[in-house]
């Protein structure tokens, strides 16, 4: 027996919906951020469940997913697109939204391995910038009934008030993007380690690969660059939404976890150590870390607190390596 689709929510008022966007998106945010409240205030606006924005890496090639409407924003293994690919790759090379009733139907829809086949109403929406596209906000659904003209606007309207908190977060964005393995670089201690001591607490964790000198020599660079990848993306599955890592050098990562106490820190890192150890992120390639774990005092400097995690970590090494090292300060 046929079932018949589901339905879309009543249009809401959009009114209360925009102004709590407006109220929210601030030019400081973080693009993630920005990025998260605009996918649910759309998501409101459509009465829909998920809402996906992808935006442009560095290179302006390729889209990655960096949020969708109720989940946390760096836990999105997806599927990735290129500029022209798929419909969204359309609204990104056209600069030019688009509508449609029945996507499966139309020739530029493409399923990509790996992805659930999908299928229904789809509208995508382009992310603007001084220059160009920087990326878009889209959904796909099956319910009923298909997006509306008037549906289009009240999006297009959500994305125009977020414009310069995106672009502002773009810039910051690119300038703190390590392009290997999408972790933050070095330069981003400064955005999450204020100078100014704010109160919270603050804890950091050094991970350093295990001779991974070796793993290149035996598998190949790209193969060592591509564990690289799949440890940063283990590490943001495993760690919370506000948490940060960030490649301070080539097998060198520090975690900084915003209001966790060292116990709480030492919790966490000693399991992401024990995931580590225990699988393969890439087939037949088995790694460990050594990991340095420490508090920041009240006030401590920056560059202090991060030297006390880099020596804990060095101890963790010297201690036979596939251990963490907890540094009460
Ligand atoms: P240890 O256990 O003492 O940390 O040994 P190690 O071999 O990990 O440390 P060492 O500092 O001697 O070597 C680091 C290696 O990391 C050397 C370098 O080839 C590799 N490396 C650094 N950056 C990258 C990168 O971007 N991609 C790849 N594939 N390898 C990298
Ligand atoms: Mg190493
Ligand atoms: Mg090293």
């Amino acid at each position: 027996m046929p079932t018949s689709p589901p339905h879309r929510l009543s249009p809401p008022d959009p009114v209360p919906i925009l102004l709590r966007l407006v109220a929210t998106v601030h030019e400081d945010a973080e693009l993630d951020v920005t990025l998260q409240r605009l996918c649910k205030a759309v998501a409101e606006l459509l009465g829909v469940r998920s809402v996906s924005a992808r935006v442009l890496d560095e290179t302006r090639t390729r889209l990655l997913v960096a949020a969708r409407s109720g989940q946390p924003t760096h836990t999105l293994p997806d599927v990735e697109f290129t500029v022209g690919e798929g419909l969204v790759g359309w609204v990104v090379a056209e600069r030019q939204a688009l509508r449609l009733a029945h996507a499966e139907a139309d020739p530029r829809f493409v399923i990509k391995p790996g992805q659930p086949p999908t299928f229904g109403s789809f509208l995508g929406v382009p992310l603007l910038d001084d220059q160009g596209c920087i990326g878009v906000i889209s959904t796909l659904t099956p319910a009923e009934p298909p997006f509306t003209e008037q549906d289009q606007e009240r999006v297009e309207l959500a994305v125009r008030m977020s414009e310069r908190s995106l672009q502002l977060g773009r810039l910051r964005r690119l300038a703190t993007f390590d392009p290997l393995t999408s972790a933050y670089n070095r330069r981003a201690l400064e955005q999450f380690v204020p100078t100014h001591d704010d109160g919270v607490p603050l804890s950091a964790a050094m991970l350093d690969l295990d001779h991974f000198k070796q793993i290149n020599d035996r598998h190949g660079h790209p193969v060592g660059d591509l564990v690289l990848r799949r440890l940063v993306e283990a590490l943001h599955g495993l760690l919370r939404h506000e948490d940060r890592v960030l490649r301070m050098g080539g097998e060198e990562f520090l975690v900084l976890l915003p209001g966790a106490t060292l116990a709480a820190a030492a919790s966490v890192t000693e399991r992401a150590r024990q995931r580590i150890a225990a699988g393969e992120f890439v087939p037949g390639v088995r790694v460990t870390v050594s990991a340095g774990v420490t508090e920041r005092h009240p006030g401590e400097p920056r560059d202090a607190f991060v030297a006390r995690a880099d020596r804990a970590c060095y101890r963790a090494k010297s201690s036979g390596r596939n251990v963490m090292v907890v540094d009460p300060g």
